[in-house]
């Protein structure tokens, strides 16, 4: 278990006085590792919040470079940045944001093979993208690792939150079997603003190990109509991921 220190003691004073996290549990978070994929939408506040709550080592990776049309929501990154790779941008505001955090950022795409040197056998994952292939790349690392991962997905002024943790819930492929199609959607930035800062309070709890997550829940948030509504979740027995894979 690592030490905190004076400053540590002063920086993270308010969060320590919720009931249950105290010292041992900003301790177990300074101590711990974490991977954000992707740093746009949902990776922005993901990796704010991580950051400013004293997480030990952020990695984030994101092979995109930043365009104009970025920027309505993907606060991690400004205006003059634009063109830069979204990895640069982000470790240059994160370490801005907290010069304690070791900050591991990669231009690298997330495939099968480049997976477990880009995440590196983190503590938990964090599922900050925008399309399906690559989120089931992410799913069946977790899986095989039994490494716990955040799923966050926006589309418009709605999103929607899970906690997968197998064996113990569904996998992400239990939840959904096929690829939606790729498309260009819409989406105003304080929708992946409220699904990611959701994700960070999930990561949070279970690195801290304070109140419950949305393990076997998935979560739906309606922005039109300012509703939430969680849906119980159960493992498909013919998953190809985490179950037989036979029908
Ligand atoms: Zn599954």
């Amino acid at each position: 278990m690592v030490d905190l220190t004076e400053y540590d003691l002063t920086r993270y004073n308010r969060q320590m006085m919720i009931q249950g996290w105290a010292g041992e549990g900003q301790a177990r978070l300074k101590a711990s590792r974490v991977f954000i994929a992707g740093a746009g939408g949902l990776g922005s506040p993901v990796s704010i919040y991580l950051a400013v709550a004293g997480v030990g080592e952020l990695r984030i990776s994101d092979a995109d470079r930043l365009e104009l049309s970025n920027l309505n929501r993907q606060i991690l990154h400004s205006d003059q940045r634009v063109g830069e790779l979204k990895s640069v941008s982000a470790e240059k505001t994160l370490r801005a944001l907290n010069p304690q955090l070791n900050v591991v950022a990669s231009s690298d795409y997330i495939d099968a093979d480049s997976i477990d040197r880009l995440a590196g056998r983190p503590d938990i994952i964090v599922d900050c993208l925008d399309n399906f292939e690559t989120r089931y790349v992410l799913n069946a690392y977790c899986v095989a690792h039994k490494i716990p991962l955040v799923h966050g997905a926006i589309w418009g002024m709605t999103g929607q939150v899970t906690f997968v943790h197998s064996p113990e819930t569904p996998c992400l492929k239990c939840l959904i079997p096929e690829s939606p199609p790729k498309e260009l959607f819409p989406v105003v930035g304080v929708t992946p603003g409220i699904i990611g800062c959701i994700q960070a309070m999930e990561v949070l709890k279970h690195l801290v190990g304070v109140g419950s997550t949305l393990k076997g829940r998935l979560l739906l948030f309606d922005g039109e109509e300012m509703q939430f509504h969680s849906l119980t979740l159960r493992r498909m027995p013919s998953c190809p991921v985490c179950g037989t894979g036979e029908s």
